[in-house]
């Protein structure tokens, strides 16, 4: 017996090589015969598409698992694989690549004023575009610059002025939130919609965080307090501002810059402690940060 379903057919599609009998096909040969396998017959693989998976591969687990009479199926696997016209194979896997085509990912390297599609980049392009890509700031550093109008040392405020000066998990995350402008003053709770109105209760501003650390006129004599200390305990002249919070100060003396992150602790935990205008406006900043220094640098 001999399958001639393709002598009429010049060309052929993938769905046609699919649909074609494995069995006695006269384009399926090895050694110069057509194939015949009963056990696979009688394990009802007959058609190609009984052999092929989806992406076109010859999926060698799936057959295995049919196979009813396994006892020659390495050999026979082999003839099979070689029998196959390799232009049908070819054209299974093309169909696939037809089929699932997407839309090419494209890139923007390093120095290089277009786009690639992925597949063109090289290893060693990519391995040069991360060499040459510079770290990038997070935003906020960008926003801190703009509000003092000047450049600040990053790596200095992130390690010099935080990290090393204190061990402590909740100076060192206030800190972060203060440098991140997340913690809960009027404009932020306005903006998570937490509060009515941006406005600070005590001075009737904006109460940004400027305001909250440095023009409340409930700080100023907690500012007026730590430098004194800064002048009469640790030989420190200053005039604390804003970047004097964000920045530090320029000293070896880490017991200087770690008082300044204490005072600040103190203004946002009285926060945090008294919501409450009321009780808010009494609170005596001085004892707290007397209290909190104490904890800390009970030299002082
Ligand atoms: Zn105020």
């Amino acid at each position: 017996m001999m399958v001639r379903s393709l002598n009429h057919v010049s060309i052929i599609t993938p769905e046609q090589i699919r649909q074609q009998v494995i069995w006695c096909n006269e384009h399926i040969i090895f050694g110069g015969n057509t194939l015949f396998f009963n056990s696979w017959i009688m394990s009802n693989v007959l058609f190609v598409d009984d052999l092929i998976d989806k992406q076109g591969n010859i999926r060698h687990e799936l057959i295995i698992h049919r196979l009813k009479g396994r006892s020659n199926w390495i050999n026979e696997m082999f003839m099979l694989i070689n029998a196959l016209p390799t232009s049908w194979r070819d054209a299974l896997k093309e169909a696939v690549i037809e089929d699932l085509e997407l839309p090419p990912i494209l890139v923007k390297l390093k120095g290089s004023a277009l786009c690639k599609s992925i597949d063109m980049v090289t290893t060693k392009e990519y391995y040069w575009s991360i060499v040459s890509t510079k770290f990038v700031k997070p935003w906020i550093t960008g926003k801190w610059e703009t509000l003092l109008n000047c450049p600040c040392n990053w790596s200095q405020i992130w390690y010099n002025r935080t990290l090393s000066l204190t061990q402590e998990r909740h100076l060192s995350n206030f800190r972060y939130k203060f440098l991140h402008d997340i913690l809960p003053n009027g404009v932020n709770l306005y903006k998570w919609q937490v509060a009515t109105n941006n406005r600070c209760e005590i001075c009737d501003t904006k109460n940004d965080i400027c305001h909250m650390f440095i023009d409340c006129k409930r700080v100023k004599p907690l500012w007026h307090k730590v430098e004194l200390l800064l002048t009469n305990k640790l030989n420190y002249h200053v005039q604390v501002s804003l970047r004097t919070l964000v920045c530090g100060l320029n000293t070896h003396n880490k017991r200087v810059n770690l008082l300044i992150i204490i005072a600040m602790y103190t203004i946002y935990k009285s926060w945090l402690l008294y919501k409450d205008t009321s009780k808010l406006k009494t609170v005596c900043l001085l004892k707290m940060l007397n209290t909190e220094v104490k904890k800390r640098m009970d030299n002082e």
